[in-house]
């Protein structure tokens, strides 16, 4: 396929690019019994993560160093030792991929969906977004300004103030999902990447989440954290999308639903050892937790 890279802006044969990096849906195999949990296209069948021709060979190959950096030195330092509280330092290449993970995902939106109609009053915003993510991965510019990146590590949910849909903290560990959220007056782009969600507002704001602010350097931290985040991109996130994934999850036909099973059972020492059994847990014994009070 012959077109222009959206980055380098050169003519030339394009790859297909993952939006969410390929390892972590290969994580989510092998973390969550077996299926995958993507509802950024709850009704496909999903073996390795939403694709587009967005990229040349050369921008593709230099994205990936930082994808790889990434897998390296946060996600997988994070998953293998899930329960206890770490703390991760980190440097510019954790922006780099913060930056070029929003980017891709403002990108494939722009290209695939209407978002002047849906986020008409966002569309200066869109276009100044894109262009600064842009100039910072090519490296035109030192940082990447009003437009920051924010990314928490989320546990599991221990008690609540509200009532949540079972299966929440199921759906925190193992889902993967990413879109623009609306919320107060701006929009956020997610990226929920298992128990790794990013957020990068598209109109500038004062860390708006009280989360980690992706800098040139620093460090983030696992553990017990309160989440916080503004009402809008809480029910959006976790419970809206939840929902949406468990609706289709009622299309699964029951041969698929006893794979799912057996799989579950021939490996039942390494589910026993899972996240997802973890959250499992966590979701029965939140069930039978009071509600806090506000
Ligand atoms: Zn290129």
């Amino acid at each position: 396929m012959e077109n222009e890279c959206r980055l380098c802006q050169m003519n030339g044969p394009l790859m297909q690019s993952h939006i969410i990096p390929k390892f972590i849906y290969k994580e989510l195999k092998k973390n969550g019994g077996g299926y995958l949990r993507d509802s950024t296209q709850p009704n496909k069948r999903i073996q390795d993560g939403h694709k587009t021709f967005m990229l040349c060979q050369t921008c593709e190959s230099k994205l990936s160093r930082y994808e790889n950096y990434f897998k390296g030195s946060i996600f997988e330092k994070i998953y293998a030792r899930s329960s206890e509280p770490i703390r991760l330092s980190y440097d510019t290449s954790l922006l780099k991929f913060c930056v070029s993970i929003s980017w891709r995902i403002l990108q494939d939106l722009q290209m695939e969906k209407n978002l002047s109609a849906s986020f008409s009053e966002f569309e200066q915003n869109i276009s100044a977004a894109l262009s600064t993510w842009r100039e910072f991965m090519l490296g035109d510019r030192e940082d990447p300004g009003e437009f920051k990146q924010y990314m928490m590590v989320l546990g599991h949910v221990k008690e609540a103030s509200r009532t949540l849909p079972m299966g929440i903290n199921a759906h925190i560990s193992q889902s993967i999902d990413c879109g623009l959220v609306r919320y107060k007056n701006n929009a956020a782009i997610y990226a929920k990447m298992m128990k790794i969600l990013l957020l990068s507002p598209i109109k500038k704001s004062n860390n708006p989440f009280g989360i980690t602010n992706i800098r040139k350097n620093g460090y983030i931290i696992t553990g017990n954290q309160k989440i916080n985040l503004p009402p809008g991109v809480c029910q959006y996130v976790f419970v809206d999308r939840h929902n949406e994934w468990q609706k289709s999850m009622n299309d699964i036909s029951e041969e698929q639903t006893k794979k799912i099973r057996n799989n579950i059972l021939s490996n039942a020492a390494s589910y026993q050892a899972s996240d997802a059994y973890q959250a499992h847990l966590a979701d029965i014994a939140l069930r039978n937790k009071p509600l806090l009070s506000k």
